[in-house]
């Protein structure tokens, strides 16, 4: 059986299915056979504590409300009790393998579709109290809150995770070394989650439909991250092929690696700098290993959990970041993070668009957020480390980047700190048509890409409903990154791209053209890139790029860069000379 999704990061992943949904807060998967009694025990935990809980609310009740309101929950005990509950939850546990919560899940699914059935009215409203009472099972079967990251620590490797989605914060916290692989119902390449695997090199499968109730928890499941296969329970000979497929680009990408000691340099000699993009700091090698010039976005809202943004632990990591890379650069944008990073779509849709539209990115500064000084203070007092760059989110207006670099003067004031140079991320269109107003009060500028064609376009870059409408080649965006280009030249300032955009070898010839010199990008990027670059004629690359400016539509421009794409590859099929 095969589902078919959008490859976003690229491998092959082969592993036994853990589903996870609802911000992978309901997981399921199957147990070893070691693993039965375990779980078992833990249900019968899960029961005295749930006992201990509704026979203290039906006392209390009892005593304020009366014995009506306190029989509701005595009734629920009696439920614990019944055999279609808790005996059958057991059973499920020992015969079919699963963990409690989906064995609870599955019974308390099934009585409810029961009591759906019947006529009774009163039975028919028991499914809430079925309900209830399955919930609260489910949050005493893990009372110290463990989350998908502990068990992940116990499910025997290699897994591949299966999600409807995930939370960036739930992702970071992840043993990626332990999980092979992601597949995902929803999901899109520029979501963070998507973006840090592929800085840590897992593959990953987005928008596969109804993966997490088409695979089975414990099942075979194969993904390919270029081709967007997922296969459940796949033929050896299948994926012996596919095994094989992904060795041979693995081969090509180490064979890359001879260019990492070189700077990149267009063929004609113009010198580029590539630095990469981090999430996590305990990856910085990654960073080295690739041969980036520098952090030219160091994501700091994946500090946010694990609570890991109290001032001193900021400190500690930014000193760790900035020794590690020294004397190279470290740019580290403050939290660009709305309401509730955590849990991005907790509270629906409205939550949704304020992350996208609310108080985010140094708008949080304008309304005097503690979080942000906090942040300062850190990264000033970790400066001394290294060569240290602050860059600033989500920046809309020359007024808003001049208070908050006025908040960064005076805490530079107060902890007696040398001045940092200070940037602004350039990723509303609002920031791009003004880049002369915000360079007064900037050292340098970086385009956020996967922004600023969400914003372009009026296109959610996480709903995958609008994957076909999200094109960062289309014209429009580009008369906007042209814009962008040739203000910060008049103006003298700094100007890089740290988009998506920035790692994609097909797409950097167009920055080329547009004038970028400067790019940042995942590590895994950085070989490819440099060598797409390195057979690319600037002259060449600046035609292409007027032309695509003039274009009519995304497609269009698509088939100048496909056109430009068979180029470069002649370029390089003419270099390599036959042996002696
Ligand atoms: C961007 O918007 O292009 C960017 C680099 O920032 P992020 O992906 O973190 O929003
Ligand atoms: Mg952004």
């Amino acid at each position: 059986m095969k589902l078919q999704g959008r490859g976003v990061s690229a491998g092959v992943a082969v592993g036994r299915a853990v589903v996870a949904v609802r911000e992978a807060t309901q997981i399921r998967y199957r147990l070893s056979a070691s693993g039965v009694e375990r779980e078992r025990q833990r249900l019968r935990t899960a029961r005295e504590r749930t006992r201990q809980d509704l026979e203290e609310i039906s006392e209390r009740l009892a005593r304020t409300l009366g014995p009506a309101q306190a029989s509701i929950f005595a009734a629920q005990v009696l439920m614990l009790d019944d055999p279609l509950l808790m005996k059958r939850a057991d059973e499920l546990i020992r015969t079919d393998r699963i963990n409690a919560e989906w064995a609870i899940e599955r019974v308390v699914d099934d009585l409810q579709a029961a009591l759906a059935r019947e006529g009774d009215e009163w039975l028919r409203e028991r499914g809430g109290d079925v309900s209830d009472v399955g919930g609260r099972l489910q949050r005493n079967l893990r009372p110290d809150h463990t989350t998908l990251a502990d068990l992940i620590e116990e499910i025997e490797p290699p897994v591949v995770l299966v999600v409807d989605e995930l939370p960036p914060s739930v992702a970071a916290q992840l043993d990626w070394a332990r999980v092979g692989g992601l597949v995902c119902d929803f999901g899109s390449p520029t979501s963070h989650t998507v973006i840090l695997l592929r800085s840590l090199g897992v593959p990953a499968v987005v928008g596969a439909g109804r993966a997490t109730s088409m695979v089975a928890p414990g099942q075979m499941v194969a993904l390919d991250g270029v081709t967007g296969e997922v296969l459940l329970d796949p033929e050896p000979d299948v994926l012996e092929g596919w095994q094989n497929r992904a060795a041979l680009t693995a081969a090509a990408s180490r064979a890359l690696d001879e260019l990492r000691d070189r700077p990149a340099k267009t063929a004609d000699g113009v010198r580029l700098r590539l630095e990469a993009n981090l999430e996590l700091a305990d990856e910085v090698s990654r960073v080295r290993e690739a041969g980036a010039e520098g952090i030219g976005l160091f994501r700091s809202e994946f500090l946010l959990d694990a609570d890991g943004a109290g001032e001193e632990e900021q400190v500690e990591v930014y000193r760790g970041l900035l020794a590690a890379m020294a004397p190279l650069p470290v740019t580290i944008r403050t939290f660009d993070a709305a309401g509730d990073w955590r849990h991005p779509h907790r509270g629906g849709a409205a939550a949704a668009h304020r992350d996208r539209f609310g108080v985010r990115g140094i708008r949080s500064v304008l309304q005097h957020d503690a979080r942000f000084r906090t942040q300062i203070r850190a990264l000033l007092r970790a400066a001394d480390a290294g060569t240290l760059r602050i860059l600033l989110p989500f920046v809309t207006t020359a007024d808003d980047l001049r208070f908050a670099r006025g908040v960064i003067d005076e805490i530079t004031r107060e902890v007696g700190g040398r001045r940092v140079p200070v940037g602004a991320m350039i990723e509303v269109p609002a920031a791009a048509l003004t880049v002369d107003a915000l360079a007064e009060h900037a050292e340098f500028l970086s385009v956020g890409t996967n922004d600023l064609t969400q914003y372009t376009l009026a296109v959610d870059r996480t709903d995958d409903w609008l994957a076909r409408q999200y094109e960062a080649t289309s014209p429009a965006v580009l008369r906007l990154l042209r814009t962008a280009a040739v203000q910060a030249r008049r103006a003298g300032c700094e100007l890089s791209v740290c988009g998506e955009m920035a790692g994609d070898p097909l797409l950097v010839p167009l920055l080329v053209g547009l004038g970028y010199r400067r790019f940042s990008m995942t590590p895994t990027a950085i070989p490819h890139v440099k060598h797409a670059l390195s057979t690319l004629d600037v002259r060449q690359a600046t035609v292409l790029a007027r032309r695509a400016v003039l274009a009519r539509s995304a497609h269009e421009v698509d088939q100048l860069l496909a056109s430009m794409a068979r180029t470069m590859r002649d370029a390089v099929d003419g270099s390599i000379k036959e042996p002696a």
